[in-house]
């Protein structure tokens, strides 16, 4: 689960990390009176931007300063509802503009292949990483996690001093073992920070001082660490979200869309897999995998349908259940229920086997629904019934 730069501050805020005052406003009218009151602690510009789950939004225009509160609410006027990559702008968000000195990039991430996690730094900030990694990928710094001991003060300081903060050295490993506390604490896949910025600000004397900050914010969730977090269910961004793996989700449903032709549903984790296994070697290509999981019930069936036929790439479903705790004839009462309520006629070809499968075996036949014994028979047939569809 992705965050919005807004929370994704929050949650370093809350390590102690340096984060420089903000507001989030949903109209142009809020955004001024945010914009107001930073100009009423001495803020000299503004700074907007867009609220929206995708990176690159200076680019693409959705970040902008202002120089007075009416500045700001036509800038906001501008952003929201402005279109970045396929999503509209609802939110925005206003701070102090920073004058900043220099960018860089800092962020904790999973490295899978060592099975640590990965602190990763470059003096080449404000651009995307993947950019310097492509023509420059010596200007980054690697640093691992140790498994039990987590970042120590010296890995910190040895990525610190290696990304050239120079001064600023203490403050970046204070960031670095924040980002790593932030990573573990709240399960994160990644906690990014682009730029990390030394910025110039009035010091108490009135002279300037320099000081580290962190003005963008990345934190993706592991969506698998979810349940021992509730706190952050909150944080959900829905106008962002698929509405199929919203309506997924809600149905205790284990959906996930994927480019074929051929709708699957089965129960199981590990029959969905091999089913999709099998429609690719019958010459077919799963639309998704679903699995709607042990004692499934005709309306989880029919919610489980919905979801299949909501992607108009399915010319063909294939339904493979092994009943255990599930009861076939409750899928085949689910299937006939669902086939009836549907918006449009696909071919389905059904397998269930285990318990009831012979009550269920019944029902199927009376409905005259196209069934089959085995696995590869069910594949063979789906896919045939797709390629006459399509
Ligand atoms: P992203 O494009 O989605 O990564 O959004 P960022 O928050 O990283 O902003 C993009 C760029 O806008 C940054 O790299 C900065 O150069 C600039 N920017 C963002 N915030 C400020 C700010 O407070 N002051 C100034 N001067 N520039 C900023
Ligand atoms: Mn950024």
């Amino acid at each position: 689960m992705k965050l919005q730069e807004a929370d994704a501050k929050s949650l370093l805020l809350a390590q102690g990390l340096p984060v420089p005052a903000w507001e989030v406003a949903r109209s142009p009218a809020a955004a001024r009176t945010a914009a107001e009151r930073a100009f009423a602690v001495g803020a000299e510009r503004v700074v907007v931007k867009a609220q929206v789950l995708i990176g690159g939004r200076g680019k693409a225009g959705g970040v902008k300063l202002a120089g007075s509160a009416e500045e700001a609410e036509r800038v906001a006027a501008a952003i929201l509802g402005m279109d970045i990559k396929g999503i509209t702008v609802r939110k925005v968000l206003v701070a102090a503009a920073a004058e900043i000195v220099k960018e860089f990039y800092l962020a904790a991430l999973i490295d899978r292949a060592a099975r640590r996690v990965l602190l990763m730094g470059s003096a080449e900030g404000g651009v995307e990483i993947e950019q310097v990694a492509a023509t420059t990928p010596e200007a980054i710094v690697r640093v691992h996690a140790q498994p039990y001991l987590g970042l120590t003060g010296g890995d910190a300081r040895r990525l610190a001093f290696a990304m050239g903060l120079g001064a600023h050295w203490k403050a970046a490993a204070a960031v670095a073992s924040g980002l790593y506390r932030t990573m573990t604490d709240c399960d994160a896949d990644l906690v990014e920070i682009n730029p990390l910025a030394i910025v110039r600000e009035p010091g108490a004397d009135g002279g300037p001082v320099e000081r580290l900050v962190c003005l963008d914010a990345k934190i993706t969730l592991d969506d698998s660490a979810l349940p021992r977090h509730p706190e952050f269910e909150a944080l959900r961004d829905l106008d962002e979200e698929d509405p199929t793996d919203v309506a997924a989700r809600a149905e205790g449903i284990n959906f996930i869309k994927l480019d074929g032709t051929i709708g699957c549903m089965v129960n199981g984790a590990g029959l969905a897999m091999t089913t999709m296994d099998l429609v690719k070697r019958a010459g077919g290509e799963p639309a998704n995998f679903l699995d709607i999981g042990g004692g499934a019930r005709a309306d989880k069936v029919s919610a489980a349908m919905r979801l299949i036929l909501a992607d108009p790439k399915v010319t063909a479903i294939l339904v493979n259940i092994f009943g255990g705790i599930t009861r076939g004839d409750e899928v085949a009462r689910g299937l006939i229920e669902a086939r009836a309520a549907q918006a449009r006629d696909v071919p389905m070809v059904v397998r269930i086997v285990g318990t009831n499968a012979d009550a269920a075996a019944a029902l199927l036949r009376e409905a005259r629904f196209a069934t089959a014994a085995t696995l590869d028979e069910a594949a063979a047939k789906a896919v045939a019934a797709s390629r006459a569809a399509g």
